[in-house]
């Protein structure tokens, strides 16, 4: 049996008038109907399990749910596969797919359905794929790894070492990852066992780029979820380390932060190629100018 999970992401005073419209609307179908708080501190997620039909009817189910009040709101649709998605999601976090990838924990392990299989045991550290800013970076390293092969990337501030897990997946030779704290080293370096891809990924504590192996560069992908503030003072440190052409992916912004740092990042030498705006978080997505031609 196919599962549909559609959803809405919105404040949560907003949020909290679009859930009772969906459980009533939802009610005679006998489905699950959810508010959570997708992340601390919000946005709240209003999220419903449709067992038949298709994606677009799941979409349209839920439009017409919430009615003219969430009309401005995307619907995202995920098609869950085969399994039973209630059970699992009453034993833990539910999976979590972004294009070929499924994020998911140790409960879900050969139970999903996907190109590119995560799984992720988070312990103390960050990066279960339930964040906007994850999921934001999860496509960016995939558009960009879709567009050719990357050869040295950095994932700083790794967490769980779940982006460096999908870069070493995507096919990344050798994944470069740091975190400020131990405890999130340890972990990411576990779940790279757990997910066979130890031997690729050269993870170490490091605060910012203040690393020789970090300002030595020569990354031709740098992601960095971490947070607006470190980022604008790490610009010229990361911005240096990119290989000419290379792609720079930062996120944990919110929407507020997001002009300042494209205004920094500018001023390095990066050009600002996309964002993606998830709930109140955005993912930037820069090129590293080539060098100036020299005669
Ligand atoms: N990459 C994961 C985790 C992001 S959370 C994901 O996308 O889900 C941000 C991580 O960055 C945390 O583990 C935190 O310890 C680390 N961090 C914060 N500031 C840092 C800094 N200045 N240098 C290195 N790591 C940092």
């Amino acid at each position: 049996m196919t599962t549909f999970r559609a959803r809405v992401t919105a404040p949560w005073a907003l949020a909290s008038r679009l859930f009772p419209l969906a459980e009533s609307a939802f009610e005679d179908d006998g489905v699950p109907v959810t508010l959570f708080e997708t992340h601390d501190g919000g946005p709240w997620t209003v999220e419903v399990l449709l067992f038949d039909g298709d994606a677009e009817t799941a979409a349209a189910r839920l439009r017409e749910a919430v009615g003219p009040e969430g009309a401005d709101l995307p619907v995202v649709v995920d098609e869950l596969g085969e399994a039973n998605w209630v059970e699992e999601s009453l034993k833990g976090l539910a999976p979590v797919a972004e294009g070929r990838f499924v994020i998911h924990g140790a409960h879900d392990r050969g139970r999903v359905n996907a190109q590119v299989p995560i799984e992720i045991d988070a312990g103390l550290a960050f990066g279960t794929g339930h964040h906007a800013t994850t999921v934001g970076c999860l496509a960016a390293i995939e558009r960009r790894m879709r567009c050719g092969p990357v050869r040295r990337p950095l994932d700083l501030g790794t967490g769980t070492g779940v982006l460096a897990i999908a870069m070493a997946r995507l096919g990344a030779a050798k994944v470069v990852a740091t975190d400020i704290d131990p405890v999130a080293v340890k972990v990411a370096i576990d779940n790279a066992r757990l997910n066979g891809v130890a031997p690729r990924i050269e993870a170490f504590r490091a605060t910012g780029m203040s690393d020789p192996r970090l300002t030595r560069g020569g990354f031709d992908l740098i992601v960095a979820n971490i947070l607006a503030r470190p980022l604008m003072r790490l610009a010229p440190a990361i911005v240096r380390a990119l290989t000419p052409r290379a792609t720079l992916v930062l996120s944990g912004l919110r929407l507020d932060d997001a002009a300042r740092i494209i205004a920094v990042y500018r001023g390095q030498g990066v050009k600002l190629v996309r964002r993606d705006p998830r709930g109140s978080w955005t993912t930037l997505t820069f090129v590293r100018e080539p060098r100036p031609h020299r005669a």
